[in-house]
């Protein structure tokens, strides 16, 4: 569904991305893991194009990524984006967060857009905030938000930019729960993440990064018990 061959991305003289080949199938979440500063954010935001390439190519379902107008809007909704900021629109509603994309971008009616909001509100566990403003939920329930934002759109992939980093702890399993579930009901995902349970237990694989390259990728079962790489071995003893 998404492919990325040969992609490299530099920031002035830091060679960010180098080479990234990654092939991620419908239904398939991957986990991507990896050190500060390993390129794990930029290559999220160069698969919605929040990023240009130097070189390589990105395809989405066989489609090389648009580069401007009104297709990479449509881009952006076919890939959604949840970011460790919940990134929503303070001085709209609930409800209308939810409501917007798909009636500027897919053009749906008002009543049918905000009949989709409410059901995936309820779907994540935040019907009952509907009408209220970002400012007055819990992280938790903001980011739920950000995630029923996102489905909205109908996207065929969703990224997971470091979801649960910005949460107080007891409010990072209900983000993970409502993943989980999402990822059990199919959806395509790719979910960078500091939390290794999430990653043993949801991922189909996982994607080990470390100075812009794909050092190692495997099962989770596999990459945990047995890591490869010495930079892996290094990683997961820090965090472990
Ligand atoms: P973290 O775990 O800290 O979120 P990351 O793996 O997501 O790290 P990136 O955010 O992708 O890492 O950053 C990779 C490298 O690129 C870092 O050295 C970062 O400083 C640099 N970088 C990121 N964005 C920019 C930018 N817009 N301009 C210049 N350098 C950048
Ligand atoms: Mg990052």
């Amino acid at each position: 569904l998404v492919v990325l061959n040969k992609v490299n991305k530099h920031f002035g003289a830091l060679h960010v991305l180098q080479d990234i080949d990654l092939s991620i199938a419908r239904g398939e979440v991957v986990v991507v893991i990896g050190p500060s500063g390993s390129g794990k954010s930029t290559l999220c935001r160069t698969i919605n194009r929040l990023e240009t390439t130097d070189s390589g190519t990105i395809t989405i379902d066989g489609r090389p990524l648009p580069q401007e107008g009104r297709e990479l809007a449509r881009l952006r909704a076919d890939v959604g984006m949840v970011f460790q900021s919940f990134n929503l629109f303070a001085h709209k509603t609930v409800l209308a967060n939810v409501t917007l994309g798909q009636t500027k971008v897919r053009k749906k009616d008002r009543a049918t857009a905000e009949a989709t909001a409410r059901t995936l509100l309820d779907r994540v566990g935040v019907g009952a905030q509907a009408d209220k403003y970002p400012a007055q939920l819990s992280g938790g329930q903001q980011q739920r938000v950000a995630i029923a934002r996102a489905l909205a759109m109908d996207p065929k992939v969703m990224l997971f930019d470091e979801p649960t980093s910005a949460l107080d702890p007891e409010m990072i399993n209900e983000v993970l729960e409502v993943m989980q579930q999402l990822a059990r009901d199919g959806m395509t995902m790719v979910v960078v993440t500091h939390e290794m349970g999430f990653a043993r237990s949801a991922a189909d694989r996982v994607v080990f990064m470390a100075d812009g390259r794909i050092v190692e990728e495997a099962v989770p079962d596999r990459f945990f018990s047995n890591p490869r790489s010495d930079r892996a071995k290094d990683f997961l003893s820090k965090i472990l």
